[in-house]
């Protein structure tokens, strides 16, 4: 029966929820910030907010998440870890901020000297750090027998590469009533711990709210899927345990099979979520910067078979859509797998569209070939390919083209962007926020901002500091750059 949970078929996507905060802090360079912003949006929760406000950042995070006094203290003059916790207010901030935190914290700790330089505000960056385009990998069917590699090769692999991804969990699966003796909250645990964004995937897997008797296109008839309309259970229960155990914000949802029902839609709504991969597009499945509906998110589904790109480029003629296997899964299949550079071309020319349409691309990945294969993982990668697209994708990230992210941060981006609308320039140096709107506190998360100077000054360095973190600046040209600083946040000070 596992491998029901495993298909996701026929370009059908899987998604979930997450704590803001994670997407907040990663980019923060040199810090060893625990908290940092995450407190000022509306995610967090008690209890494990700790583990989230970790995530965010990218090492120290992780600590935090598992031992956070010791991230507290040894933060010592270091940075922000303390005062981050401290103002990032919430229980992930105390827990993170700990011992070390409150004492280090004091405003300017370390110490930013503010800018002599004069600025002004030009505009809101389209994405993080003024990348070109936004980019996020996610994997369906997390905590199912059929997608094991998730933790054994695909978190162990972003984390080496400094990535973060998306991981959509079958709740009920994590700990099955079933069988006592497995327990994947562990696992998941340290995903999150990475700093990746972890959301539902529904309770069980079933095609939610679909008529068996006249399956819709996404799903598999009977006996090959489950049906339920039990939203209280697949979205509503597995929502709860998932945050219960994780302490995650329930923010983000992949559907099974990716099929995405008007009432299933509706009844997240009503819990708060901000909205859900289900789209399907007309194109290349690339959301553009200014897409305007949270609920119905575009995607791009690994392998050829399923992908947008199977008849095209080295894939052209060599791919059966919805037959060919990425590789030789063992399972008999008639049909040749795909040629290898058919692989690297789906791959690729997502990443290079999403970027020539500036807009965000989700990759949606399950499963690893060969460690899955047995259980029926669907559309397996090999960790080989899956090494060699996050070395693609860094590449790109490192020269300025992709800000490679979850999708809740990408997601709550795309709606602070224009909900918080822009900073005024006080004093010269300092960033200041009118109050957030509501829906700037929903959405509210790190904000990149494209300034530069107005009395022709070109500082060599440049950081912002606000509630004593430290964000990231980056010089785009003479006295012209990008700065980060959490519009929820209260004031941020440009310093030198
Ligand atoms: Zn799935």
């Amino acid at each position: 029966m596992r491998t029901f949970f495993g298909f996701c078929v026929v370009g059908l996507a899987c998604v979930a929820s997450y704590a803001c905060s994670s997407s907040d802090s990663t980019t923060i360079p040199g810090t060893s910030s625990g908290g940092t912003s995450s407190g000022g949006s509306s995610a967090n929760s008690a209890g494990t907010a700790g583990s989230t406000v970790a995530g965010s950042t990218s090492n120290a995070g992780a600590n935090a998440a598992g031992s956070a006094s010791v991230a507290g203290s040894s933060s010592g003059g270091a940075t922000s870890a303390g005062a981050g916790g401290v103002a990032s207010g919430g229980a992930g901030g105390i827990t993170a901020g700990g011992a070390g935190g409150t004492s280090s914290g004091g405003a300017g700790a370390g110490g930013g000297t503010p800018s002599s330089s004069a600025f002004k505000i030009d505009s809101v960056a389209t994405w993080r750090g003024n990348a070109t385009a936004a980019y996020s990998i996610i994997h369906d069917d997390v905590c199912d027998d059929s997608a094991m590699g998730v933790f054994s090769i695909g978190g162990p692999a972003l984390k080496q590469h400094g990535l973060h991804a998306g991981f959509g969990v079958i709740v009920g699966e994590c700990k099955p009533a079933s069988d006592t003796s497995v327990n994947r909250w562990p696992d998941v645990k340290t995903l999150i711990a990475d700093g990746n964004d972890i959301f539902s995937h529904s309770w069980s897997h079933p095609c939610i709210d679909g008529d068996p008797k006249n399956p819709p296109d996404a799903c598999p008839a009977p006996p090959d899927a489950v049906y339920s309309s039990d939203m209280a259970t697949e979205l509503g229960k597995a929502g709860d345990e998932l945050k219960a155990q994780t302490g995650v914000s329930l923010d983000f949802f992949i559907f099974p099979y990716d099929y995405c029902a008007p009432a299933a839609i509706t009844y997240l709504k009503g819990k708060g979520y901000l909205g859900a991969r289900c789209g399907i597009g007309d194109g290349i499945p690339t959301n553009p910067s200014n897409y305007s509906d949270p609920f119905n998110v575009l995607y791009e589904v690994f392998g050829p078979a399923y992908s947008y790109y199977w008849n095209d480029g080295a894939c052209k003629g060599k791919i059966s859509q919805y037959n060919t296997e990425p590789y030789d899964l063992g399972d008999g299949s008639k049909y040749p797998f795909a040629p290898a550079a058919c692989i690297t071309h789906i791959m690729s020319q997502y990443v290079d569209d999403t970027i020539a349409a500036k807009g965000w691309g989700i990759r949606e990945f399950h499963g690893f070939h060969p460690v899955d294969d047995a259980m029926g993982a669907f559309e397996p990668i090999s960790a080989a390919d899956y090494g060699a697209h996050l070395d693609y994708i860094k590449g790109k990230q490192d020269a300025g083209s992709l800000w490679v992210e979850g999708p809740t941060p990408v997601l709550r981006y795309r709606f602070a962007r224009e909900a918080c609308g822009q900073p005024t320039v006080t004093g010269g140096n300092t960033l200041h926020f009118a109050a957030p709107s509501a829906d700037c506190k929903k959405y509210g998360t790190v904000v990149s901002y494209l300034i530069s100077t107005t009395d022709s000054s070109d500082p060599a360095t440049l950081k912002v500091q606000q509630g004593g973190q430290f964000l990231p600046a980056k010089k785009l040209s003479a006295g012209h750059f990008v700065v980060d600083a959490n519009p929820t946040a209260g004031d941020a000070v440009l310093v030198q």
